[in-house]
């Protein structure tokens, strides 16, 4: 039996046209991240954001880091 969820599928964001915000996707279920959980920074190059899913509560780290000016 095919199951279909049509609330479940138009609920859904769109997460390909996000090209100007510094948004994160869920590794796990593909959910944006709007917001940072948590950030430091490492030195005044290098930056980590920890990262939460609303979602689904993965939670994973990224480093950004700068330029040197
Ligand atoms: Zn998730």
């Amino acid at each position: 039996m095919a199951l279909f969820a049509p609330a479940l599928a138009s609920g859904r964001k769109f997460s390909r046209d996000l090209r100007t915000r510094p948004a994160n996707e869920c590794a796990q279920c593909g959910e944006q991240i709007f917001m940072p959980e948590w950030s430091e920074w490492v030195n005044p190059a290098c930056a980590r954001h920890l990262w939460q899913c609303e979602a689904c509560g993965y939670s994973f780290e990224t480093t950004v880091k700068f330029a040197a000016a």
